[in-house]
Formats: structure tokens, C-alpha cells, sequence
């Protein structure tokens, strides 16, 4: 099932995408089923059934040209729990440019930062670029986990039971100020519009396997990251067993798992984005995020 958070009119509603139309799932449960996404994953399979059960009774839709899409999960109640240098090539076209602190060693352990909920902005709309801030702003496309059953210290072998399914995130930086706090990303990821998500949550069930999914991302186009969830070093179950450390994960929890190579900062020479500029990423499986850049009206 592919579940989408949208404005229709004035409301906010989830409900599930069939071919070009949306389904409200509220409404034609009869209210069996929630108005949030965040509700419909705490309530887990039995709302993942009630909702198939609505689909087989080819309920009213309406096209998705008529709804506004937002990110599927528009606020989080906790930070996007992201992960740094996940792809071996990411990590390779990094070395020398990491600044203070940063090992040119592959690590043992993940390199986990955050992004603050108020990051978050749905399909289409703008990333903001604030030229009195910085000029390096750089485009990450990511395969996002969504966490459907919460658990703490979870073993690799159970982790996938924890996923409630996927999306597609886009991990905006901005570098010179991601770099100036030292190995402290947070600053440089988290501001206001810098973490596009979307366009739909894909249910984990239809994936056969999100480690053999091909990932791109084009900038007015034109092809800058091509490469497959196969090569992530750590893997998802890893991710999970590791940030459920200690750390009950909770259902609703976005967990981004890195971006390959070929993001502006690393190119010969640096590219970075500026306002009229397009992103659009692409994963196999989920479908297509695209937001532009626009400039911050301040
Ligand atoms: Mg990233």
C-alpha cells in the first residue's frame, strides 16, 4: 500500500493511493481508521488490514491532481534520526574534505546525527536558500525507514519486524555550516525546509527487498547520484540494532540511511544549488520526490 498525508480544501487526511487517485481512509472506513499517519502506524496491522479490507470495496477516490500531497509524516514528535557516510563511495569522495576531527578511516560504529522535525517539508515544495547564511547548499538523496513497532535493543535478526515501510528523504546541507561545528552535524542539516520527504509511504510488504533498490537524484535533470541500497555499509538491521540501543524506537520514528556518492560538495568542481534549481530524486519501488530551491524571503 502506498499511504500519503494530503490537504484536500482545508483538511488534513491519510489515505491510500490507487493508480492516479487517493482513497480517504477515515472517511471510507466508516472513522474505523485515523486522520493521522502517525495514529494509523501506532495502531499497526490491524489498521494496515482494515485498510486493505477498504480497498477490496473499490471505495470512493479522487484524483491526485485535486489533493496537495504533504511529507507523509508532516511532523515527527522526534528528531529524523539520519546517518553519515553509509555508501563506501560517499565516504571515499569525502576524504581530505572532512575538515577538523574527521577520520579518513572507515568506521566500525555508524555516524548518527539528527534533524529537527521542523525540517520537514512535503512533495513540490520549496527548500530554502538564505544567501546571508550560506551558498553551500547540497542535495543527499536517502532511502527513509519508518519505524512501525516500537522496541528497544532490537536484535538484527527481528529489526525488520520493526519497519512499518519506506519513503524517500532528501538530507539538505548546508556544508560550511555543517563543517564549522566540528563532527556536530546538526546545525548544518537541520534548518527550516532542509528535509523534503515523500512523496508516500510505501508498506514494508511491498518491497521484497529495500537493500537492492536503486537510488538517483537529478538537478535540473541532469544525473548527479546513481547508485543501488546494496551498497550501504551498514545495513538496515544494523541501523536499527544500533539506534535501538538503550533508546526504545517509537512508531512513527524516521530513520534516514545515507546517501551515495555524488553530491555537490565532492564534485571537481563544487556544485552547489541556487534558487530555481530542481531536485528530483528517484527510488525504485517508492517513486519520485521533486522540490525546488527558492530564496528565503527575508
Ligand atoms: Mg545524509
Amino acid at each position: 500500500m502506498k499511504l500519503v498525508t494530503y490537504e484536500q480544501g482545508a483538511e488534513q487526511k491519510i489515505g491510500a493511493v490507487v493508480g492516479d487517485h487517493v482513497v480517504d481512509l477515515a472517511t471510507a472506513s466508516g472513522r474505523e481508521l485515523p486522520r493521522t499517519m502517525l495514529e494509523f502506524i501506532g495502531r499497526g496491522e490491524e489498521a494496515l488490514e482494515t485498510a486493505r479490507q477498504v480497498l477490496r470495496g473499490s471505495p470512493q477516490s479522487v484524483p491526485l491532481a485535486e489533493v496537495r500531497l504533504l511529507a507523509p509524516i508532516p511532523r515527527p514528535p522526534r528528531n529524523v534520526m539520519c546517518v553519515g557516510w553509509n555508501y563506501a563511495e560517499h565516504f571515499e569522495e569525502g576524504q581530505g574534505r572532512r575538515g577538523p576531527g574527521g577520520s579518513d578511516e572507515m568506521p566500525e560504529y555508524p555516524t548518527f546525527f539528527t534533524k529537527l522535525p521542523t525540517s520537514i517539508i512535503g512533495p513540490g515544495e520549496g527548500v530554502q536558500f538564505d544567501a546571508r547564511i550560506s551558498t553551500k547548499l547540497d542535495w543527499e538523496v536517502e532511502l527513509a525507514v519508518i519505524i512501525g513497532r516500537s522496541g528497544r535493543d532490537i536484535q538484527p535478526e527481528q529489526a525488520m519486524e520493526h519497519v512499518f515501510g519506506y519513503t524517500i528523504a532528501n538530507d539538505v546541507s548546508v556544508r560550511d555550516v555543517q563543517r564549522r561545528h566540528g563532527n556536530q552535524w546538526f546545525r548544518g542539516k537541520s534548518m527550516d525546509t532542509h528535509c523534503p520527504l515523500g512523496p508516500w509511504i510505501v508498506t514494508a510488504d511491498e518491497l521484497s527487498d529495500p537493500q537492492q533498490l536503486h537510488l538517483s537524484c537529478r538537478v535540473n535533470g541532469e544525473l548527479k547520484q546513481d547508485a543501488s541500497t546494496e551498497y550501504m555499509v551498514f545495513q538496515i538491521p544494523r541501523l536499527i540494532q544500533e539506534l535501538s540501543l538503550g533508546t526504545t524506537l517509537q512508531p512513527g520514528d524516521v530513520v534516514l540511511t545515507g546517501t551515495p556518492s555524488g553530491v555537490g560538495f565532492a564534485r571537481t568542481p563544487p556544485e552547489y544549488l541556487k534558487p530555481g534549481d530542481v531536485m528530483e530524486l528517484e527510488i525504485e519501488g517508492i517513486g519520485k520526490l521533486a522540490n525546488p530551491v527558492v530564496a528565503y524571503p527575508g
